[in-house]
């Protein structure tokens, strides 16, 4: 069986991630920083859903979740970097605040990145993993606009950890880090107005996160399709 974390698992696009995975039979880690949130919202599930507290900016947060995982199941075959925050819908680039800035690529883009260096070096120990980094085409270079500055920058930067990661990893064949764009999802970011449901925005994840043996590494995609970087 297959183990799964999920950052930002207790609500929207994280939840329905979880879901669906434990629906395929991986014995999901549904994590959230509110350990209270995490419990609640894994006994909603039917499954192996097991709840661990995580907050991503947090680097004590990240090792007990690890020694957990390693105690209990060795390794986490699956990793969902889902959690993130949008603090500047609205805000234009020439006054967003720099705090912000700092806040929003603290969990956008330094979560991640202690979360990957914490279990890729497990992956690479089995020789198995597979790595998707929630983005968003408010992170394309290609499409930038003046939308959301802070998380619009941390999804940039998300974009190009997760290139840096695939290339780190080029030795290691069966070891799969892509960024995944949901869609305008109905969650508490995408708001009432969105146009997919949760199931729509998790299908690219959730298609990336069981990539065979020969699927792609290093690329950036929404409903299987590479969006420009
Ligand atoms: P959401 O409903 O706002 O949920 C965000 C999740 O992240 C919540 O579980 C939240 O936990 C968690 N989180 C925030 N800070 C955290 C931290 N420091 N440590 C751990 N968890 C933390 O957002 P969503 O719409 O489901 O978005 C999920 C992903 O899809 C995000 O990466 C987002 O950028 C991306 N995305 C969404 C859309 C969209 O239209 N919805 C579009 C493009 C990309 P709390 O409940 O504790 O706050």
């Amino acid at each position: 069986m297959q183990t799964a974390i999920v950052t930002g698992g207790n609500r929207g696009i994280g939840l329905e991630i979880c879901r669906q995975l434990a629906a395929q039979g991986v014995r999901v880690l549904l994590t959230a920083r509110d350990a209270g949130k995490a419990e609640a919202a894994a006994n909603g599930l039917p499954g192996e859903v097991i709840a661990h507290p995580l907050d991503v900016t947090d680097g004590a947060s990240v090792d007990a979740l690890k020694a957990f995982v390693v105690k209990q199941y060795g390794v986490a075959e699956i990793l969902i970097n889902n959690a993130a925050i949008l603090l500047d819908d609205g805000v234009d680039v020439l006054s967003v605040d720099v705090e912000t800035m700092r806040e929003v690529v603290e969990t956008n883009v330094y979560g991640p990145l202690r979360i990957c260096e914490a279990f890729i070096p497990l992956m690479k120990e089995r020789g198995y993993g597979r790595v998707v980094n929630v983005s968003s085409e408010a992170g394309s270079l290609t499409n930038m606009t003046n939308y959301a500055p802070a998380y619009s920058m941390s999804k940039a930067a998300l974009n190009a950890l997760t290139r840096m990661i695939a290339d780190s990893l080029r030795g290691y064949k069966n070891i799969k880090v892509n960024a995944a764009c949901p869609g305008w999802v109905r969650t508490e970011m995408g708001g009432s107005n969105a146009p997919r449901s949760v199931e729509q925005g998790a299908a690219s994840i959730l298609q990336l996160a069981t990539l065979p043996e020969n699927g792609v590494s290093g690329g950036f995609f929404r409903d299987g399709k590479a969006l420009a970087w």
